[in-house]
């Protein structure tokens, strides 16, 4: 039933036939094409085609700056870590995978023995891989190349039909699958979202798939808050037209749940004031690097619980299954496509919030 013949990539003795086009941070606004030997996988592991890759912020920061929030880059390294292909070869300790198979790729090797990865939090491994990160030396390469080796478990299949851009997202939407997670029961909710970034727009349609009734999305550009209101969210407010929009009038004190998707300070102060007594504000997105002052008094006296929310665990699974059923679309966010080849172009374009939102590679 597999249509794709098995690619020849290694010789008898192990050493690869071919190299592959990988697209490699070497520092800030240091982005190359590389040829490099495809990497050689264990009896456990798989080689997978790149069918598309989505560039993150994260991805982003490493263009821009050489580093994200407090791991810099020591040696150059593939980047890419929201990415879903093809099955190319199979190491012989693979059982449920075959040639040809397509599939969505958690970028998360967990150790799956740590006190953190024994409690079911494997989001907070001590000793995990993942891919494109800088956060360990060495780095572990990202999935922007036409090759790319991962672990069976890592491997969620996909159906046939299902476009590898829409499957890459599995895994932005798999952090905020987490982030609801920790908010907990959203039914009947009245959310805000700051940030209409990709992750604070998935954020949108997961909390009205958790049975939301109200979500407020805001930025401070109207385009991004254009595509929010077409992956769910019930009202959109642009923060920068309105001094203090959120802390005035009806929308004082009035959610049960906030979620700071942006990374800015000033919107997790907004989070907090906004908030009714009792309620609860999750931080998803990271804010910059060192201590940051916070309206804490106010989390003391309206009894706020204050909740972190870390990458994802088990909802990877979940975003896949979510994303194939087509329960949630994530077309409106999808911008524009490029060939690795024109993978500076595309990073270009995925650094202007006015124009993109979800920048996707692929092989060619
Ligand atoms: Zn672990």
């Amino acid at each position: 039933m597999w249509q794709t013949q098995p690619v020849h990539i290694f010789n008898v003795d192990g050493s690869s036939l071919l190299n592959m086009k990988a697209c490699t941070i070497h520092g800030p606004k240091s982005l190359e094409i590389e040829d490099r030997p495809i990497p050689k996988p264990d009896t456990n592991d798989l080689i997978i085609r790149l069918g598309a890759g989505g560039i993150c912020g994260s991805d982003l920061h490493y263009y821009h700056e050489g580093g994200v929030g407090d791991f810099r880059l020591k040696k150059p390294f593939i980047l890419g870590h929201e990415v879903a292909g093809e099955v190319v070869e199979v190491g012989s300790g693979v059982e449920s995978l075959k040639l040809g198979q397509r599939v969505a790729v958690n970028p998360t090797r967990a150790c799956l023995r740590c006190p953190e990865c024994l409690s079911g939090r494997s989001n907070l491994c001590r000793d995990v891989f993942f891919y494109g990160s800088a956060a360990r030396v060495p780095h572990v390469d990202g999935g922007f190349a036409e090759y790319f080796i991962a672990t069976e478990r890592q491997c969620i299949p996909i159906p046939e039909t299902m476009d590898f851009r829409v499957a890459a997202c599995a895994e932005p939407l798999a952090v905020t699958g987490h982030a609801a997670f920790r908010a907990g029961s959203l039914v009947g909710k009245r959310v805000l979202i700051t940030g209409a970034g990709p992750i604070g727009v998935l954020l949108a349609a997961t909390c009205r798939f958790s049975g939301a009734t109200d979500v407020v999305l805001t930025d401070l550009l109207d385009e991004p808050l254009e595509t929010a209101k077409k992956m769910g969210a019930t009202e959109t407010v642009n923060v920068s037209h309105v001094e203090n929009a959120l802390t005035k009038g009806s929308l004082k004190s009035a959610f049960d749940v906030a979620f700071e998707a942006s990374g800015s300070l000033k919107a997790l102060e907004s989070c907090i004031l906004v908030t009714r007594v009792g309620g609860k504000v999750v931080q998803v997105g990271s804010l910059p690097p060192g201590s940051s002052a916070a309206p804490l008094n106010k989390i003391m006296a309206k009894e706020i619980d204050l909740l972190g929310s870390f990458r994802f665990a088990d909802e990877y699974r979940w975003a896949v299954d979510v994303l194939s059923r087509g329960w949630i679309d994530v077309t409106p966010m999808l911008t524009k496509t490029f060939p690795l080849s024109d993978a500076v172009q595309a990073f270009e374009l995925a650094s202007d919030r006015r124009r993109a939102m979800k920048v996707s590679l692929v092989t060619g």
